[in-house]
């Protein structure tokens, strides 16, 4: 892989609507692997020491779509390209990103973060708030303009001959502390009730950060969790491993355009997100191994099956 250094060749072309260059339309395309080093982001170079533990693939993805230049940092392993994929919607939350990593050399597979200059919105525009298909499907979450090439250029990572579609969708996020906190970002917490949202604590383990309200696993899904007897068995096996989760109907009531939202109504897969209280990160490291164990995916130093949601 790293024999292509530094020719940032535009490889692909994942447009929806044609890769002619019609801006109205949208477009997205990625680089070849480069060196991480090459990467313009403070989240990669703060963690190229560890990045050279493992042989990495960085590319540097681009989507114009609506007046929106987005740049997104990929990162995979090329030994274990098949591992779990995350995606981290908010350029603000740096744990988030170390976990990332973590998990990136742990368990193999790969990440994508948006580039918003280190804040969590991009020229007004949240991330996480941009996931859309139709115009008929953004305006449920109040946005006249819908973002499918923006949408499927992330999604395209599970459904590419690596990983097969079959997740599971992982995100990490970081949130404020306490439910009041200030950055917007305070609003997820276990003690914050809200329409079509179910809370499930995690039991007590001895580790007491993971029962602060701020770190938790945020799952989704169309059904009430009492009609769907996978998704709590997942939630009862995540408490027992000391996680708590938030789980939130989805409905388009209150589709919100955010991953976890848009991967439930359109029923992709399994979602999950951890979600820990800005700096937190050996505590969503934590989170994430607990999180792997349940999922039954194990680290590439102890496994000869790299991730059995391709076996299935
Ligand atoms: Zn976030």
């Amino acid at each position: 892989m790293r024999r292509i250094l530094g020719s940032a060749v535009l490889a692909g072309c994942l447009a929806v609507a044609g890769c002619a260059g019609d801006r109205l339309a949208g477009r997205s395309t990625i680089t070849a692997c480069m060196d991480p080093r090459e990467a313009h982001s403070a989240d990669i170079h703060r963690n190229l020491a560890a990045l050279r533990r493992a042989p990495i693939c960085y590319r540097r993805q681009e989507v114009h779509e609506g007046g929106y230049h987005w740049v997104f940092h990929v990162l995979e392993h090329t030994k274990a390209p098949n591992g779990p994929f995350w995606v981290l919607p908010h350029d603000s939350e740096n744990a988030a990103f170390d976990a990332g990593v973590h998990a990136l050399l742990t368990y193999g597979g790969g990440l994508l973060a948006v580039d918003a200059g280190g804040h969590r919105a991009f020229f007004g525009q949240d991330p996480n708030r941009n996931f859309s298909s139709s115009r008929a499907e953004s305006r449920l979450c109040g946005s006249p303009r819908p973002a499918p090439v923006y949408t499927q250029a992330i999604l395209a990572h599970y459904r590419d001959g690596k990983r097969k579609g079959r997740g599971p969708y992982l995100a990490l996020h970081n949130n404020g502390d306490g439910h009041n906190g200030n950055g917007g970002d305070g609003n997820i917490s276990l003690y914050r009730n809200g329409p079509n949202l179910t809370h499930w604590p995690g039991a007590a383990t001895g580790n007491r950060a993971l029962q602060d309200e701020d770190n938790l696993i945020f799952m989704a899904g169309t059904r009430p969790v009492s009609a769907d007897p996978a998704a709590r068995r997942r939630i009862t096996a995540l408490n027992r491993a000391g996680l708590s989760v938030i789980y939130k109907q989805v409905t388009p009531g209150n589709f919100d355009c955010s991953l976890s939202d848009y991967v439930a109504r359109h029923q992709l897969g399994e979602y999950y997100n951890i979600e820990a209280q800005h700096g937190a990160r050996d505590t969503q490291i934590e989170m994430l191994d607990r999180l792997m164990a349940v999922l039954g995916i194990r680290p590439l130093r102890d496994r000869s099956n790299a991730n059995p949601f391709l076996d299935r």
